[in-house]
């Protein structure tokens, strides 16, 4: 008999009938002679839903407060999936994350996982119960409610699996599987079988939503293997696992694995004094741990003999937290700041970057080719990134696509 962590994303949970459906495979999963502990996400768009109510009553929520009011969405899942599978006459038990035993450090809204203690859920198991579980959540030192940062429920589905030592972690979603760039967008991105962590890091950090990027830090750290696969197909999804065991499964290896994108880049230019450059550098880079603000791409450069600009790229929610946080620095300097949005990231990841320097180049003449030209670069190991304008976004990853060769054969 195997253990087997099932988690459904919020597409999969988002109306009666597809929670019905999902019951019934965690059903038919248990009739195989498994024991199922099945991790869900908020039904649809309700965290989006949720924010928007927050952001309607305030511009400045509480962390503490958004987390009660972020984890309540988990909550209406586990319950109706509990229903629907109660209805099937199978024994089934609910739990939150703080039920479950998951424990977290106090950083509201995007807290870590420090420990699981796993033993409710084991005796729930032991008394045959199919087990739900609250994604996204978790319990602080505080005894208060806390979240995992977005797609959150990726992370406690690895946990999980980690802390049982299960057999398998499925993670579902309404794709099949890592495909070389979005399906929705490249209509003949291809599925890719297998994926190392290394390489799904890179995507999922770099805009690929299909898995979140710090469940796959921990699915690698406890070698968790993830089988991303769809909810509402039985095929065969994409394996993520460790780059030994990935050599000699793969019929060929890719040296580009995919491209991965993200709208909503703002760059941010602070012009201060040349000599508090470094004072400045330090003081970002100490606020954004603080704040929990990712960085990327900084770059100073001299604009005359006594003043330099420090720039560097923000994404996402993070673009007001550190608009606010530079707002403060500045004062403290005689600094300015400047902050220009619309830009765009986009992402060529795989180990030929690495071991063939030839991509770097063939980036540059298709992106060049294409009249896009790129505001600033970075490279990894296994990745480049150009930031471009977001306009061009769409077919930058097209041509990047078609230039590497990436689509269906
Ligand atoms: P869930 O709600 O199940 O957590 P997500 O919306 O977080 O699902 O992730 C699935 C989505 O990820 C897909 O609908 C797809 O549009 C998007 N996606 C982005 N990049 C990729 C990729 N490389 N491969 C597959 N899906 C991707
Ligand atoms: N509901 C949360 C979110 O939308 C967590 C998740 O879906 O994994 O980010
Ligand atoms: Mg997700």
């Amino acid at each position: 008999m195997g253990l087997v962590i099932m988690k459904f994303g919020g597409s999969s949970m988002s109306d009666a009938g597809r929670i019905k459906h999902v019951a019934k495979k965690i059903v038919a999963k248990q009739k195989k002679g498994n024991k199922v502990v099945a991790v869900v996400s908020a039904p649809g768009n309700t965290t989006d839903d949720l924010i928007k109510m927050a952001d309607g009553i305030s511009s400045n929520p509480p962390e503490r407060e958004m987390d009660v009011l972020l984890a309540t969405g988990e909550m209406i899942s586990i319950s109706l999936l509990a229903m629907a599978i109660d209805v099937m006459g199978k024994k089934v038990v609910s739990m939150t994350g703080p039920q479950a035993g998951i424990l977290a450090n106090e950083d509201y809204t995007r807290a870590r996982i420090k420990k699981i203690n796993p033993q409710k859920i084991k005796e729930q198991l032991a008394r045959d119960n199919i087990v739900i579980v609250a994604g996204f959540q978790a319990l602080n030192p505080n005894g208060d409610i806390t979240t995992l940062g977005r797609g959150g429920s990726d992370l406690t589905a690895v946990a999980i699996a980690a802390a049982l030592k299960s057999d398998l972690c499925e993670i579902y979603s309404d794709v099949e599987g890592v495909y070389t760039t979005d399906p929705r967008v490249v209509k003949d991105a291809r599925k890719i079988d297998y994926i190392s962590y290394d390489e799904m890091l890179e995507m999922a950090a770099s805009g690929s939503q299909v898995l979140q990027s710090r469940s796959v830090e921990v699915a690698k750290k406890f070698g968790v293997e993830i089988h991303s696969r769809s909810t509402f197909s039985e095929n065969q999804g994409t394996i993520i696992t460790s780059k030994e065991k990935i050599k000699g499964k793969e019929m060929e290896s890719f040296l580009i694995s995919g491209i991965s994108f993200d709208k909503n880049q703002a760059k941010f230019a602070v012009t201060a004094p040349s000599l508090d450059t470094a004072d400045i550098v330090r003081e970002i880079y100490g606020r954004c741990a603080e704040i929990g603000v990712n960085i990327d791409m900084v770059n100073q450069s001299a604009v005359s003999d006594k003043k330099s600009v420090i720039s560097f790229i923000v994404g996402g929610d993070d673009v007001k937290k550190m608009r606010k946080e530079l707002d403060k620095i500045v004062l403290d300097y005689k600094a300015s700041v400047s902050c220009a949005e619309h830009f765009a990231k986009v992402s060529i990841i795989g180990i030929g970057v690495k071991s063939h320097g030839s991509v770097a180049a063939r980036v540059l003449e298709i992106l060049r080719k294409n009249d896009i030209s790129i505001d600033m670069i970075s490279a990894s190991e296994i990745k480049i990134s150009c930031i471009i304008n977001e306009i061009d976004m769409l077919k930058a990853v097209e041509e990047l696509h078609k230039g590497f060769e990436l689509s269906k054969k």
